[in-house]
Parts: C-alpha cells; structure tokens; sequence
C-alpha cells in the first residue's frame, strides 16, 4: 500500500513538472521597465556619476560628462598614456562606467601592463562589456564599449596575463572607480 501511494506522488509530481508552463508574453505597452527605472533610482542616488538611459542624445551627454570623458567615451578617443588617473591606481574596488554607472572591471584582475593605461585581464562579467571590431588608424583592433550606454572604453588584446591571456586596455577617463568598503 505503502509503495501503492508513493507511486501515485510520483506520477503527481510528473505531470506538475511535466505539464507545459505557460510564459505570459512581454506587453511592453503596459509593463514598466522596471531594469530602466531601477537604474535611474540607483543614478540618483549616487551623485559621483549620472547614469541611466541607454540612448541618450549627443548633445545630453555633453551636458553629462566632462569634455574628456565625452571626447572617450562617446568620441571614440584615447588619453595620452600615463596621464590617466587610474593606471596607477592599486586600491581594492570597482570600476564602473562613467558615463552610466554600469560595473566593468573590478581591481582584482588589473595587472600592470606597463602601457600607461589600467589594464585588466577580465572584466566583471562578459554582459556587462561589448566588444565590436575596430579597423580606425590602420589597424585591426577589438574595441571594448558599455554595454549598456554603449560608450567606448578601450581596446582588448590577446597578450595578457594567464588565465584569460587577455589584456583590456581601459581609458582612465571612461572609469570611474569605486574603492571598496573597510569590513
Ligand atoms: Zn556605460
């Protein structure tokens, strides 16, 4: 009898686990985006950095960013080596994107390159960056953008450091860091 009930919770418990969920579609015209508004209640928290939306127009994120981070990030351009004020930098924290905030690099995988730039062998997670091809100034090169205000950070290349043998080369400028709490 026994074995009799613990087949039937059995072929109970199949058919719940079997039987197909159904996923309510996404109505975008009456659900919020709650990621959108999480990011701009966490941007107006934080006043060392303005993040939030996705798509911005030019002319808001020359209100925004400095005239040097919005030369980088959204310009495309890169600072002059050793005149950043992060590829020196060896205190234990985070570095997030400064023109939204988004976390790109944490100290844990900096090395010193020697390049003049902070150089990191892996990012925060591989969502949090995108990378598309380069071919500006004659030559091949991966270029590395938020991937969330798609801004431009810099470039990644295949000589780094074991384990990811990779070496992103970050602009300072487009960082802004975020030194980690004393425990
Ligand atoms: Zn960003």
């Amino acid at each position: 009898m026994k074995l009799f009930s613990f087949a039937v919770i059995l072929i109970v418990l199949f058919m719940v686990f079997s039987s197909p969920i159904s996923v309510p579609k996404k109505s975008s015209n009456i659900k919020p985006d709650t990621t959108m508004q999480k990011r701009k209640q966490i941007a107006q928290k934080d006043s060392e950095y303005v993040c939030v939306k996705i798509e911005r127009s030019d002319e808001e994120w020359q209100k925004i960013l400095s005239p040097d981070q919005y030369a980088i990030l959204r310009g495309k351009g890169t600072e002059m080596p050793f005149t950043g004020k992060y590829y020196n930098n060896k205190e234990a924290g985070i570095y997030v994107c400064a023109g939204c905030g988004n976390e790109l690099f944490s100290s844990d995988t900096k090395f010193e390159s020697g390049t003049g730039w902070p150089s990191f062998f892996a990012p925060v997670s591989k969502e949090n960056i995108a990378t598309e091809r380069d071919t500006s100034h004659g030559m091949i090169r991966t270029e590395v953008l938020c991937a969330v205000c798609g801004a431009h950070l810099g470039h990644v290349f295949e000589d780094g450091p074991p384990p990811s043998r990779l070496r992103f080369c970050i602009n300072s400028g487009a960082l802004v860091f975020k030194k980690k709490a004393a425990q």
